[in-house]
């Protein structure tokens, strides 16, 4: 199964990561799921409120009674949870697997491993992780981030094709 999310979204998540270091942060992945494809389209941040954060996480559990289940706005519901490494790698450590409840995705961003990342889900409880490809979606064509891209790509000298080109001063 593929897990999509977009690229701001996703950057918020590993900034959050990399600020939270030492401490795993971690917090609510809202969004919908549907025949094969599911699509992250939010984030909730949650205190980690685990006994030692620098080694495990633990997400508040009034932040979970709040977000919808099911249909939200948009159709968004909790799909799954985030959380960090903020020196191991991306794999689930067993603890992550003995609590995850199953058909959640878990997504894990290692902090020290190039903010690697991994998405999984358990079919039960304490079972070996399922995983997932992560696919990041591009910004929107014509935002300020699209342009900067460009200028970026023009400046490596790689060439970028296409639509993506409009708006550039020649
Ligand atoms: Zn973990």
């Amino acid at each position: 199964m593929s897990v999509h999310i977009g690229y701001c979204l996703y950057q918020r998540i590993v900034a959050s990561a990399i600020a939270g270091a030492p401490q795993e942060v971690c917090g609510l992945l809202l969004g919908t799921h549907d025949r094969g494809r599911a699509v992250i389209s939010d984030m909730v941040a949650s205190r980690n409120v685990a006994a030692n954060p620098q080694a495990s996480f633990e997400i508040e559990p009034a932040l979970v009674l709040e977000v919808p289940r099911t249909n939200g706005r948009n159709g968004a519901h909790l799909i799954g949870f985030y959380h960090s490494h903020p020196n191991g790698s991306a794999r689930p450590s067993a603890s992550d697997l003995d609590n995850a409840w199953p058909n959640f995705f878990y997504l894990i961003v290692a902090v020290n491993h190039n903010t690697d990342s991994s998405i999984w889900h358990v079919p039960k409880t304490g079972t070996a992780q399922v995983s997932h490809g992560l696919i990041v979606e591009p910004p929107p064509i014509d935002s300020n981030f699209a342009r900067a891209y460009d200028r970026a790509d023009t400046e490596s000298g790689i060439s970028a094709t296409g639509d993506r080109h409009h708006g550039q001063p020649i």
